[in-house]
């Protein structure tokens, strides 16, 4: 919420100049293009599961345009109302909070769908910015980027506990694959890959960080984690934060250098994908020295080369798999984990619609972390439920740990009965 010290009018025009900041160019022309077809409505699984004229795709775009109108053109400066344009009011900005962090997970889905090309998703995402240059971020969220600049984690978890869990992860490894190496590694310098990890595997889901582990051992790779900076997410990105976003992403690489690791390998994390791979760059203002890849790119590389040996008799559940809106959409990594499920298991069966077109499953867009659009997040999983229900699958491959938390509770809604597991877990369940 904005600080207490600022009048109305302060904010406004702080509101007013990050607007005039953050679109430019081709985001302009987005803002005023809309042609109110609403061919977007079906597309976007909250209209979906709530036809709600707010829920349009458009109508939110349009409380953002709607501003843009009234401070960067000449009618909407002049005659407001003739083009419906609008303040930044009180009322005008808690309406656009609603709107860009509560009615949208920035899926993209609309996108791909409208009449006219529109990218609804980056006008939502130019309104989080403006949102967050006044401090108008939802507490939740904003708590988790708070957490992630001051511990180095999204969850704040201590890194003792990080530690604690590394070492008993270890010791069941170790036992598991009958071999002192096989363990996981931190703040092990001279390494070639640095390992992130979105900090749920640490806190809730260990498996999939000892699944990691264990098939790393198997293909002899020479890997660490940093118990400094593990977190492979960026809440920055979703709360609109660009400084945040930026300075996540240089602590990662800095550290990277400090380790003198040769890569970086981005855990299963829609958003950190896209954030760190893709945007990353650009919040720096330069190339990255060294690549980086998703883990299902190097799951790949490895079955390929034959760094190990996977037998898909032992994976003989159904399994289909759910594709992450910014792995997938956004992230352009699409087939890997096909490739790589394909051999690792037995009965490997497509959602429909699947990779660019597949529906979002509610939980992006920092939506997790926002309590008070819990019950709009759970009932816009409608669509993805249904999807899942109809491939018959027991278990939903879902490279992503925040789509994996929402999957879980899409499961217990929707009576699905269905286990959630990360990529490299039937990978690790499928070694020889
Ligand atoms: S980006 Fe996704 S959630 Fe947002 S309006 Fe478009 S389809 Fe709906
Ligand atoms: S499909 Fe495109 S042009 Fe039509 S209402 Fe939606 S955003 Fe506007």
């Amino acid at each position: 919420m904005p600080a207490d010290d600022k009048t109305p009018a302060d904010i406004a025009t702080a509101a007013r100049e990050a607007l005039v900041r953050v679109v430019r160019g081709a985001a302009a022309y987005h803002l005023n293009a809309c042609v109110r077809c609403g061919l977007c409505g079906e597309s976007c699984h909250i209209y979906r599961a709530d036809p709600t004229p707010e829920n349009l795709p458009a109508a939110k775009a349009a409380k953002v345009a709607s501003h843009y109108r009234r401070y960067c053109t000449l009618v909407g400066r002049y005659l407001p109302r003739l083009v419906g344009a609008r303040d930044f009011t009180s009322a005008a900005l808690e309406e656009l909070v609603e709107a860009v962090y509560g009615r949208c997970t920035g899926c993209g889905r609309c996108g791909l769908h409208c009449s006219i090309g529109l990218d609804v998703a980056a006008i939502i995402r130019a309104g989080r910015h403006v949102l967050a240059s006044i401090g108008m971020v939802p507490d939740g969220l904003q708590r988790t980027v708070s957490n992630q600049l001051e511990t180095g984690n999204q969850m704040a978890i201590p890194r003792d506990e990080l530690l604690s869990t590394a070492e008993w992860l270890s010791e069941d490894l170790k036992l598991e694959r009958g071999d002192e190496a096989a363990r996981v590694y931190v703040d092990q310098p001279g390494q070639r890959i640095l390992y992130l990890v979105n900090p749920r595997e640490v806190k809730f889901f260990p498996l999939s960080l000892m699944a990691a582990a264990g098939v790393f051992h198997a293909a002899g790779e020479r890997w660490t984690m940093s118990s400094k900076f593990y977190d492979v997410t960026n809440y920055g990105f979703y709360s609109g934060d660009d400084d945040a976003a930026r300075e996540l992403t240089r602590r990662v690489m800095e550290e990277a250098r400090a380790l003198g690791v040769q890569e970086v390998i981005l855990s299963e994390c829609g958003h950190g994908f896209r954030s760190f791979r893709w945007e990353g760059p650009n919040w720096l203002g330069q190339e990255y020295p060294l690549p980086v890849r998703s883990v299902l790119e190097l799951l790949e590389e490895y079955l390929a080369a034959g760094r190990i040996k996977v037998d898909p008799a032992k994976n003989s559940a159904r399994v289909t798999l759910h594709d992450p809106c910014n792995l997938v959409r956004w992230g352009g990594v699409s087939e890997p984990q096909r490739r790589v499920l394909h051999q690792v298991v037995q009965d490997f069966v497509e959602m429909t619609p699947n990779r660019q077109d597949n529906f979002c499953c509610g939980g992006g867009g920092g939506m997790l972390s926002m309590s008070e659009y819990g019950d709009r997040r759970v009932a816009s999983g409608a669509t993805k439920a249904e999807q899942i229900r109809a491939t018959g699958a027991s278990i939903v491959a879902t490279p992503c740990h925040n789509c994996a938390d929402q999957l879980l509770e899409l499961s217990k809604r929707y009576k699905l009965g269905v286990e959630i597991q990360a990529v490299v877990e039937l990978v690790y369940s499928a070694l020889l």
